[in-house]
């Protein structure tokens, strides 16, 4: 027979993470750093000792479980994370961490004696609560912005200097992580889809083949608060009915021309936000994102004129701040086909496909050859607590995850 992972022991593990940060109304809440967080991160590294993986902690926080190898270096690495948005789910980001862990003890309990070591990780803050996303996997492979970093400030609203400090580490600690890393043969990372095309074709096994690119923006109109009986419809300066148009155009513009292209504005804020006046003022969010980056450039700049259009036809004005910037990323190759020979062998279908949400997979292939393995989501739902998985599907995710790893670690 096949040599396969343990599902049971991996559902255990998953259900009892889930369990860290839960709240029955509204899923789990784990962000990095929380006190939530910290237990989790007492739970998995008990979790690596009872293994008898080597346990490791970086500068930044991301927690490592070690299976020797015949040489020292390099490393294959396997894992995702497990801080979650506010009110997420059991498995974004667990399901990788774990089916790594997993993996790993199937490892031992096969007595095999890899050429290299094989570490699980786990990522800080992949979901970006504090500074923007993928702290932990910017920080191992050193792609910081040093410069957002020393801001020192977080969504929160504490400093970023603070909440390390309350987990014994610093700044300058995240910022010498990189130092701390092995050099990496590949990266390998399971994870939900988060998006419904597994589900609807009913494949189980989705093949990454790319990572959309993202510009994240935060915009505002600016125009004229005024008394909201008084003021003349036509002498208004609404920053509000500017975003509005905008909203609507711009997502117009979108689906036309760009198949391939999202945009979203995820919060709106109007000011000064009451009944009798005129808003003055709207700040928004935008989200952008494209599989091709000639597309996702030229997208952005019709976007952004179309702001500024729509504000000087409305006497407003328009300001807009890059925040976050991701050009799309390719997988490696070479890993694909690898993932794509072990699929056949285990007789699961699979299906090759753009992801539409970042990953830590793309950070590391900056650095390493790396791979992002999809389970299907039900009903596409993350960051919810509605967030599901058929058990199944982790198998086939975790036992593809296991062939890999047997067959890179033969040296
Ligand atoms: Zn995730």
């Amino acid at each position: 027979m096949k040599r396969a992972i343990n599902l049971e022991r991996l559902r255990r593990d998953l259900e009892e993470l889930g369990q860290i940060g839960f709240n029955p109304k509204g899923g789990v809440s784990r962000p990095s750093f929380s006190q939530a967080d910290f237990e989790a991160r007492d739970w998995f590294k008990e979790k690596l000792r009872q293994a008898s993986l080597e346990v490791r902690e970086d500068g930044a926080g991301n927690i490592f479980g070690r299976l020797k190898g015949q040489q020292e270096e390099p490393i294959i690495l396997v894992g995702s994370h497990f801080d979650t948005v506010i009110n997420g789910g059991l498995f974004d980001g667990s399901c990788g961490v774990l089916a790594g862990l997993e993996c790993l003890r199937s490892l031992q309990e096969y007595n095999f004696n890899p050429a290299f070591p094989i570490e699980v990780v786990s990522f800080t803050d992949e979901e970006g609560n504090l500074v923007g996303d993928f702290l932990g996997s910017r920080a191992f492979t050193g792609f910081l912005n040093e410069e957002l970093l020393r801001k020192d400030q977080t969504h929160f609203g504490r400093p970023l200097s603070e909440i390390l400090k309350a987990a014994g580490l610093s700044l300058e600690s995240v910022l010498q992580a990189k130092n701390q890393a092995p050099k990496v043969l590949a990266y390998l990372e399971l994870h939900i889809e988060q998006g419904e095309n597994l589900d609807l074709e009913e494949i189980p096994i989705g093949l990454v083949t790319r990572i959309s690119g993202k510009r994240l923006y935060y915009a505002s109109f600016i125009g004229r608060s005024n008394h909201a009986g008084p003021t003349p419809l036509e002498l208004r300066q609404d920053a509000f009915l500017g975003l509005a148009d905008f909203a609507l155009r711009s997502t117009r513009l979108v689906a036309s021309e760009y198949e391939d292209g999202r945009l979203t504005i995820g919060r709106v804020q109007l000011h000064p936000g009451t009944f009798s006046v005129v808003a003055g003022q709207a700040d928004f969010t935008l989200d952008l994102r494209h599989s091709e980056k000639s597309s996702l450039k030229a997208m952005e700049e019709k976007v952004l004129a179309l702001a500024e259009e729509i504000a000087s036809a409305r006497a407003l004005s328009f300001h807009s701040q890059l925040v976050d910037s991701t050009e799309p990323t390719d997988m490696s190759v070479p890993l694909i086909s690898l993932l794509e020979e072990e699929a056949k062998n285990l007789n699961y279908p699979y299906l090759k496909m753009i992801s539409w949400a970042g990953h830590d997979a793309q950070i590391l292939s900056w650095k390493t050859d790396a791979a992002l393995i999809f389970i299907p989501s039900i009903n596409g739902i993350s960051h919810s607590p509605e967030e599901a998985i058929r058990w199944d599907d982790l198998e086939k995710g975790a036992n593809l995850l296991f062939q890999a790893i047997l067959r890179l670690a033969k040296g």
